[in-house]
């Protein structure tokens, strides 16, 4: 069975995210969304919220299984037996970022291949960090979030 992991903070999960979940699927049996729940790390929402939110956003998804996790990634995809970490790519700094993380991985544990797949052209905009600031300063984010969930994002 071949499973993915896409690893991320998704505070909040965007319109970027749900699209580069939904494009992969076709690749793997199972993709687990695994949200990140580093304490050192200040998020907005919390890992409930962020959760709950990715499973409203895959409820009629029958692949796509949504867990919460702690510590290094590669020590979380044997946990769940996923031979493949999924990622997502907008532009160089992405690239920059990505491919170090994916290297890194790659020497921690070599059965382990990071996929990566390019933004589609209109989303490549699309942010965590800059939905978070249109949030807080009560913008409407509803437009960057999926669709199932843009009701709690709406001015
Ligand atoms: P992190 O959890 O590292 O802060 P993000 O939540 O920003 O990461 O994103 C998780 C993954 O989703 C990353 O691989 C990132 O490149 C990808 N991603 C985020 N937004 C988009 C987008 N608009 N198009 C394509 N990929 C995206």
């Amino acid at each position: 069975m071949k499973t993915a992991l896409f690893p991320g903070s998704f505070d909040p999960i965007t319109k970027g995210h749900e699209d580069i979940i939904l494009r992969a699927l076709p690749l793997f049996d199972k993709i687990i969304v695994g949200v990140g729940t580093n304490t050192a790390k200040k998020y907005l929402f919390t890992s409930e919220q962020r959760t709950a939110w990715l499973k409203e956003t895959f409820s009629n998804q029958p692949k796509i299984e949504i867990m919460q996790y702690e510590g290094l990634t590669v020590n979380f995809c044997k946990k769940i037996n996923a031979q493949y970490i999924l990622r997502g790519l907008r532009n160089p700094i992405d690239y920059n970022y990505e491919s170090n993380i994916a290297l890194m991985n790659k020497m921690l544990d070599n059965q382990i291949e990071t996929i990566f797949l390019l933004t589609s052209p209109e989303l490549m905009a699309i942010n965590s960090t800059i939905v978070r600031d249109i949030i807080i300063n009560k913008g409407d984010a509803g437009k960057f979030v999926p669709e199932a969930i843009q009701k709690n994002f709406n001015t």
